[in-house]
């Protein structure tokens, strides 16, 4: 029996149809932006596998560094004791995150990262004294499954069958080009309105993922966040998407003059090997919790957190960083991503293209408007997975968003393969 086949009997994948899914591909091996099924096939991975891998699959450094940790200590619980990698991935990231911050907590995926952020800023006014309770959103946010990032997630699909016990979140929209005034009048107003209660404002950083690559300015953000600091609102930068290079540079928050009271990575942070989730903290946020009362600690860990393991392959994905190709590689994408902008001006079919860094999105035209459950959505996923390359389109929205070792050549494959897509829609 094939592995798709046995798959069938017993697996349920997340975000899947099951009745009406094609089987899954099953992979057995995977190198560079290259994933093989068990005929040999290679896939590939122009979308790093949901976001996930910056460093190419199966990379020899990362492979070997989590291979030595784990013959050396693979897990230790992180309360009353902790080892040599944690210490090293806080020493590191620390030196790459905005200069305000100054703690990392450790847990296992974005979403938890995104669920401590939001308990750390609630029990931070608590722990304060203070009865502010309201978190700020952006319309149209991703922030996880998890029901307090599904709280401050936009209220759509992926939520309704949750939403009546989702709590209150106060939404402003995005200030996606020609829409900064609006967005910056909906948070004075909504500040004037509830000023006392306003906890923490939670945003992706420049790039809204999962809600269709929608792309805005730091121009945009920069007010927003200068009004929360001034009106004691907490800022989390919820970067699991953005950080770790996506972007063109380290985190997202960089091209922003404000620095966030917190930030939330995950993804990119072990290179796409290992499940990690990281929360990290300026001082001032850290210090509300730093007392002599018990009821002040901080209320949250995970069993795995600060897994040895995730924090080598993170240490090692971060060993890459230090290398100036890696960034090299991350501007060489963006500007082929330009090039190829350029050459799409001629397709009628395309409503929007939206680029920053290593991400470029597609938005098509079509009659059904934009929306995840746009019908084009299968045609265009089978499309390039008979061509052996895995995008996995938003809706109507069809972006790339490659592992970083891509070559120019194999960014090609993907171009021709999208603009083989738009001349066919064309007739
Ligand atoms: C993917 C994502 C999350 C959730 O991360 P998981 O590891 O899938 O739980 C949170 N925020 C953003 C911006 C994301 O893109």
């Amino acid at each position: 029996m094939s592995l798709s086949d046995r798959d069938l009997k017993v697996l349920w994948h997340p975000y899947t149809q099951m009745k009406t899914a094609k089987s899954p591909i099953g992979i057995v091996r995977g190198e560079g932006v290259w994933l093989y099924d068990e005929e040999g096939n290679g896939y590939l991975d122009a979308i790093s596998s949901w976001w996930v891998n910056t460093m190419g699959h199966s990379h020899p450094h990362i492979a070997k560094k989590v291979s030595e940790q784990l013959n050396t200590l693979e897990h230790v619980l992180f309360a009353g004791f902790t080892h040599p990698k944690a210490v090293e991935l806080a020493e590191r990231l620390l030196k790459v995150l905005p200069k305000n911050q100054s703690r990392i907590f450790l847990s296992d995926n974005g979403s938890t990262a995104v669920e401590v952020a939001i308990k750390m800023a609630l029990q931070f006014w608590s722990n304060k004294g203070e009865k502010k309770n309201k978190i700020i959103a952006f319309q149209g946010a991703y922030h996880g499954d998890t029901f307090g990032a599904m709280s401050v997630s936009g209220r759509g699909a992926f939520v309704a069958p949750f939403e009546s016990l989702l709590f209150d979140v106060e939404f402003i929209d995005v200030p996606i080009p020609g829409n900064e005034d609006i967005s910056l009048s909906q948070l004075t107003e909504l500040i004037e309105r509830e000023k006392d209660n306003l906890a923490a404002f939670i945003y992706e950083p420049l790039i809204q993922g999962a809600s269709g690559m929608i792309m805005y300015n730091p121009e945009g953000l920069d007010p927003l966040l200068s009004i929360c600091q001034s009106n004691d609102i907490l800022t989390i930068a919820d970067e699991v998407m953005t950080g770790f290079g996506r972007t063109g540079k380290y985190f997202a928050s960089e091209y922003m003059t404000v620095d966030p009271d917190i930030v939330c990575m995950s993804k990119g942070i072990t290179g796409g090997t290992m499940a990690l989730g990281a929360t990290s903290s300026s001082e001032e946020i850290y210090d509300a919790f730093y007392a002599d009362d018990k009821l002040k600690m901080f209320f949250h860990g995970h069993s795995y957190t600060a897994n040895p393991v995730a924090c080598s392959a993170a240490c090692a994905s971060l060993d890459l960083y230090d290398d100036k190709e890696t960034w090299v590689a991350v501007e060489r994408i963006g500007e082929q991503h330009q090039k190829f902008a350029k050459r799409l001006s001629k397709f009628k079919n395309i409503k929007d293209i939206r680029q920053r860094g290593t991400i470029i999105a597609i938005e098509l035209n079509t009659d059904e408007g934009t929306s995840y459950f746009n019908p084009i959505r299968d045609n265009i996923y089978d499309f390039f997975i008979e061509r052996k390359i895995i995008l996995r389109p938003l809706g109507n929205v069809i972006y790339i968003l490659p592992p970083y070792c891509i070559s120019n050549s194999e960014l090609d494959i993907v171009y021709e393969g999208i603009i083989e897509l738009l001349e066919s829609l064309n007739n």
